[in-house]
Protein backbone atom coordinates (compact mmCIF):
# COMPACT_ATOMS: atom_id res chain seq x y z
CA UNK A 1 0.00 0.00 0.00
CA UNK A 2 1.16 3.63 -1.01
CA UNK A 3 2.96 5.23 1.84
CA UNK A 4 1.55 8.87 2.02
CA UNK A 5 1.08 11.45 4.73
CA UNK A 6 2.03 15.38 5.33
CA UNK A 7 3.92 17.44 7.19
CA UNK A 8 2.45 18.14 10.53
CA UNK A 9 2.52 20.34 13.78
CA UNK A 10 4.35 18.65 16.72
CA UNK A 11 3.17 20.97 19.07
CA UNK A 12 0.50 18.53 20.17
CA UNK A 13 2.76 15.55 20.64
CA UNK A 14 3.37 12.22 18.52
CA UNK A 15 -0.01 10.87 19.25
CA UNK A 16 -2.06 13.42 18.21
CA UNK A 17 -0.07 13.57 15.15
CA UNK A 18 -0.62 9.74 14.58
CA UNK A 19 -4.40 11.12 15.16
CA UNK A 20 -4.36 13.31 12.67
CA UNK A 21 -2.40 11.63 10.13
CA UNK A 22 -5.27 8.95 10.08
CA UNK A 23 -8.15 11.32 9.72
CA UNK A 24 -6.49 12.43 6.31
CA UNK A 25 -5.92 8.89 5.63
CA UNK A 26 -2.12 9.10 6.18
CA UNK A 27 0.03 6.17 7.05
CA UNK A 28 2.99 8.05 7.48
CA UNK A 29 4.18 11.68 8.18
CA UNK A 30 6.97 14.25 8.91
CA UNK A 31 7.24 16.84 11.34
CA UNK A 32 10.07 19.62 13.07
CA UNK A 33 11.99 18.35 15.74
CA UNK A 34 11.83 21.65 17.04
CA UNK A 35 10.65 25.39 16.47
CA UNK A 36 12.16 25.70 12.90
CA UNK A 37 13.66 28.84 13.38
CA UNK A 38 15.83 26.92 15.70
CA UNK A 39 15.50 26.94 19.74
CA UNK A 40 15.54 24.86 22.15
CA UNK A 41 13.09 21.19 21.89
CA UNK A 42 10.53 20.59 24.27
CA UNK A 43 11.35 17.69 26.60
CA UNK A 44 10.24 14.36 25.35
CA UNK A 45 6.95 13.12 26.86
CA UNK A 46 7.69 9.65 27.05
CA UNK A 47 4.19 8.65 27.64
CA UNK A 48 3.36 10.21 24.70
CA UNK A 49 6.05 8.01 22.94
CA UNK A 50 4.57 4.72 24.69
CA UNK A 51 0.89 5.95 23.15
CA UNK A 52 2.19 6.58 20.04
CA UNK A 53 4.08 3.50 19.52
CA UNK A 54 1.08 1.59 20.21
CA UNK A 55 -1.13 3.63 18.21
CA UNK A 56 0.81 3.77 15.28
CA UNK A 57 1.70 0.12 14.97
CA UNK A 58 -2.39 -0.50 15.40
CA UNK A 59 -2.75 2.47 12.17
CA UNK A 60 0.29 0.83 10.14
CA UNK A 61 1.82 4.63 10.43
CA UNK A 62 5.33 4.52 9.78
CA UNK A 63 8.38 4.63 8.80
CA UNK A 64 7.63 8.87 9.88
CA UNK A 65 10.17 11.47 9.04
CA UNK A 66 11.54 14.10 11.48
CA UNK A 67 12.37 17.17 9.82
CA UNK A 68 15.70 19.04 11.57
CA UNK A 69 15.01 22.94 11.74
CA UNK A 70 15.43 24.95 8.44
CA UNK A 71 17.68 27.40 9.90
CA UNK A 72 20.23 24.66 10.87
CA UNK A 73 23.28 25.02 8.91
CA UNK A 74 26.35 22.39 9.30
CA UNK A 75 28.34 24.77 7.02
CA UNK A 76 28.40 28.15 8.31
CA UNK A 77 30.85 30.51 8.38
CA UNK A 78 30.61 31.18 12.19
CA UNK A 79 31.79 28.42 14.54
CA UNK A 80 28.80 29.05 16.45
CA UNK A 81 26.62 28.70 13.65
CA UNK A 82 27.94 25.10 12.86
CA UNK A 83 27.98 24.41 16.84
CA UNK A 84 24.41 25.25 17.00
CA UNK A 85 24.08 22.88 14.09
CA UNK A 86 25.80 19.76 16.03
CA UNK A 87 24.13 20.25 18.92
CA UNK A 88 20.53 20.18 17.83
CA UNK A 89 21.51 17.25 15.51
CA UNK A 90 22.86 15.55 18.51
CA UNK A 91 20.08 16.32 20.47
CA UNK A 92 17.34 15.37 18.24
CA UNK A 93 18.83 12.00 17.15
CA UNK A 94 19.50 11.15 21.07
CA UNK A 95 15.62 11.89 21.49
CA UNK A 96 14.70 9.78 17.93
CA UNK A 97 16.12 6.57 19.20
CA UNK A 98 12.82 6.50 21.34
CA UNK A 99 10.97 5.84 18.08
CA UNK A 100 13.65 3.90 16.42
CA UNK A 101 13.68 2.85 12.45
CA UNK A 102 12.64 6.62 11.51
CA UNK A 103 14.05 8.98 9.35
CA UNK A 104 15.86 12.54 10.19
CA UNK A 105 16.07 14.58 7.54
CA UNK A 106 18.15 17.79 7.32
CA UNK A 107 18.82 20.78 4.45
CA UNK A 108 22.93 20.33 3.86
CA UNK A 109 23.43 23.96 4.54
CA UNK A 110 24.62 26.67 2.84
CA UNK A 111 28.32 27.45 2.27
CA UNK A 112 27.40 31.31 2.22
CA UNK A 113 30.55 32.33 0.08
CA UNK A 114 33.11 29.46 1.49
CA UNK A 115 32.38 27.37 -1.49
CA UNK A 116 31.06 24.14 -2.36
CA UNK A 117 33.99 22.08 -1.72
CA UNK A 118 34.47 24.10 2.16
CA UNK A 119 30.67 23.62 2.67
CA UNK A 120 30.65 19.44 1.68
CA UNK A 121 33.79 19.42 4.13
CA UNK A 122 32.40 20.78 7.49
CA UNK A 123 28.97 19.30 6.51
CA UNK A 124 30.30 15.84 6.69
CA UNK A 125 32.66 16.86 9.75
CA UNK A 126 29.67 17.54 11.33
CA UNK A 127 28.06 14.24 10.64
CA UNK A 128 30.95 12.59 11.18
CA UNK A 129 30.46 13.62 14.82
CA UNK A 130 27.00 12.71 15.57
CA UNK A 131 26.38 9.53 14.35
CA UNK A 132 26.79 6.62 16.05
CA UNK A 133 27.28 3.37 15.01
CA UNK A 134 24.42 1.53 17.80
CA UNK A 135 21.81 4.38 16.38
CA UNK A 136 18.43 3.43 14.35
CA UNK A 137 17.54 6.18 12.94
CA UNK A 138 18.81 6.89 9.23
CA UNK A 139 19.88 10.31 8.35
CA UNK A 140 18.54 11.82 5.57
CA UNK A 141 19.94 14.58 3.11
CA UNK A 142 17.82 16.58 1.20
CA UNK A 143 17.72 17.49 -2.19
CA UNK A 144 17.92 21.08 -2.66
CA UNK A 145 16.67 23.61 -4.88
CA UNK A 146 20.13 25.50 -4.98
CA UNK A 147 18.93 28.73 -4.11
CA UNK A 148 21.83 31.25 -3.18
CA UNK A 149 24.76 28.88 -1.92
CA UNK A 150 22.70 25.94 -0.64
CA UNK A 151 25.30 22.47 -0.84
CA UNK A 152 23.26 19.86 -2.05
CA UNK A 153 21.90 21.05 -4.94
CA UNK A 154 23.26 18.22 -7.99
CA UNK A 155 23.12 14.80 -7.11
CA UNK A 156 26.89 14.95 -7.30
CA UNK A 157 27.51 17.05 -4.20
CA UNK A 158 25.47 14.81 -2.19
CA UNK A 159 27.61 11.81 -2.84
CA UNK A 160 30.45 13.57 -2.15
CA UNK A 161 29.01 13.65 1.25
CA UNK A 162 28.09 10.66 1.34
CA UNK A 163 31.57 9.43 0.45
CA UNK A 164 33.25 11.57 3.32
CA UNK A 165 31.19 9.99 5.84
CA UNK A 166 32.33 6.94 7.99
CA UNK A 167 29.48 5.68 9.33
CA UNK A 168 26.97 6.26 6.21
CA UNK A 169 25.02 2.91 6.57
CA UNK A 170 23.16 5.28 8.94
CA UNK A 171 22.67 7.76 6.00
CA UNK A 172 20.21 8.06 3.18
CA UNK A 173 18.86 10.99 0.60
CA UNK A 174 15.57 12.34 0.94
CA UNK A 175 14.66 13.60 -2.90
CA UNK A 176 12.14 16.82 -2.90
CA UNK A 177 10.67 16.93 -6.13
CA UNK A 178 10.04 20.62 -5.69
CA UNK A 179 13.60 21.02 -4.84
CA UNK A 180 15.54 18.64 -7.64
CA UNK A 181 12.80 20.36 -10.54
CA UNK A 182 14.47 23.68 -9.43
CA UNK A 183 17.57 22.45 -9.21
CA UNK A 184 16.97 21.57 -13.59
CA UNK A 185 16.01 17.62 -13.65
CA UNK A 186 13.27 17.42 -15.87
CA UNK A 187 11.17 15.00 -13.60
CA UNK A 188 7.89 16.14 -15.33
CA UNK A 189 9.60 15.37 -19.21
CA UNK A 190 11.89 13.00 -18.96
CA UNK A 191 11.41 11.21 -15.37
CA UNK A 192 13.16 7.79 -16.13
CA UNK A 193 16.48 9.72 -17.11
CA UNK A 194 16.09 11.56 -13.94
CA UNK A 195 16.19 8.11 -11.63
CA UNK A 196 18.71 6.28 -13.99
CA UNK A 197 21.04 9.63 -13.35
CA UNK A 198 20.21 9.18 -9.01
CA UNK A 199 20.85 5.69 -9.46
CA UNK A 200 24.00 6.03 -11.34
CA UNK A 201 25.59 8.91 -9.36
CA UNK A 202 24.52 8.55 -5.73
CA UNK A 203 22.98 4.62 -5.87
CA UNK A 204 19.29 4.30 -5.55
CA UNK A 205 19.32 1.82 -2.42
CA UNK A 206 20.08 5.19 -0.49
CA UNK A 207 16.41 7.00 -1.81
CA UNK A 208 14.90 6.88 1.22
CA UNK A 209 11.74 9.28 1.17
CA UNK A 210 9.96 11.50 -1.08
CA UNK A 211 8.59 15.19 -0.40
CA UNK A 212 5.93 15.51 -2.97
CA UNK A 213 5.00 19.22 -3.85
CA UNK A 214 4.77 20.93 -6.97
CA UNK A 215 6.32 23.59 -7.84
CA UNK A 216 5.82 27.60 -8.46
CA UNK A 217 8.59 27.91 -10.79
CA UNK A 218 9.82 26.54 -14.28
CA UNK A 219 12.29 23.83 -14.28
CA UNK A 220 15.69 25.04 -13.04
CA UNK A 221 14.55 28.08 -11.51
CA UNK A 222 16.52 27.29 -7.85
CA UNK A 223 13.91 28.91 -6.08
CA UNK A 224 12.26 26.93 -3.88
CA UNK A 225 8.67 27.77 -3.72
CA UNK A 226 6.30 24.90 -3.18
CA UNK A 227 2.85 24.48 -4.67
CA UNK A 228 -0.62 22.41 -4.31
CA UNK A 229 -0.22 19.44 -6.12
CA UNK A 230 -0.95 20.14 -9.95
CA UNK A 231 -1.44 23.65 -9.37
CA UNK A 232 2.53 24.43 -10.15
CA UNK A 233 4.81 23.89 -13.02
CA UNK A 234 5.51 20.29 -12.68
CA UNK A 235 1.55 19.33 -12.52
CA UNK A 236 -0.40 16.48 -11.16
CA UNK A 237 0.06 14.06 -14.15
CA UNK A 238 3.59 14.23 -13.80
CA UNK A 239 3.48 13.86 -10.30
CA UNK A 240 1.41 10.66 -10.36
CA UNK A 241 3.93 9.51 -12.56
CA UNK A 242 7.16 10.30 -9.66
CA UNK A 243 4.70 7.92 -7.14
CA UNK A 244 3.51 5.48 -9.04
CA UNK A 245 7.40 4.78 -10.38
CA UNK A 246 8.07 1.05 -9.86
CA UNK A 247 11.63 2.79 -8.11
CA UNK A 248 10.04 4.53 -6.18
CA UNK A 249 6.68 3.54 -5.07
CA UNK A 250 7.75 1.70 -2.26
CA UNK A 251 9.25 4.84 -0.35
CA UNK A 252 7.70 7.08 2.31
CA UNK A 253 5.76 10.23 0.28
CA UNK A 254 5.37 13.47 2.23
CA UNK A 255 3.54 16.49 1.41
CA UNK A 256 4.96 19.80 2.12
CA UNK A 257 2.38 21.81 0.11
CA UNK A 258 0.91 25.16 1.17
CA UNK A 259 -1.80 23.36 2.26
CA UNK A 260 -4.48 23.50 5.95
CA UNK A 261 -5.36 19.60 6.50
CA UNK A 262 -8.53 19.30 4.34
CA UNK A 263 -6.47 20.15 1.15
CA UNK A 264 -3.36 17.56 2.10
CA UNK A 265 -6.48 14.99 2.62
CA UNK A 266 -7.32 15.65 -1.09
CA UNK A 267 -4.29 15.39 -2.25
CA UNK A 268 -3.66 12.40 0.01
CA UNK A 269 -6.69 11.05 -1.89
CA UNK A 270 -5.56 11.97 -5.51
CA UNK A 271 -2.67 9.82 -5.52
CA UNK A 272 -4.54 6.70 -3.29
CA UNK A 273 -7.03 6.99 -6.44
CA UNK A 274 -4.11 6.12 -8.37
CA UNK A 275 -3.52 2.96 -7.31
FE1 LIG B 1 13.14 20.35 3.81
FE1 LIG C 1 11.43 19.37 1.35
ZN1 LIG D 1 11.53 23.44 -0.20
Amino acid sequence: MLKIGCHLSSSKGFLAMANTAETINGNTFQFFTRNPRGGKAKDLDLKDVVAFRSRAEELGIGPIVAHAPYTLNACGAEERVREFALEAMADDLARMEYIPGNYYNFHPGSHVGQGTEKGIELIADTLNRVLRPEQKTIVLLETMAGKGSEVGRNFEELREILDRVKLSDHMGICLDTCHVWDGGYDIAGHLDEVITEFDRVIGLDRLKAVHLNDSQNPLGARKDRHARIGEGRIGAEALARVVKHPALRHLPFELETPNELDGYGREIAFFRSLE
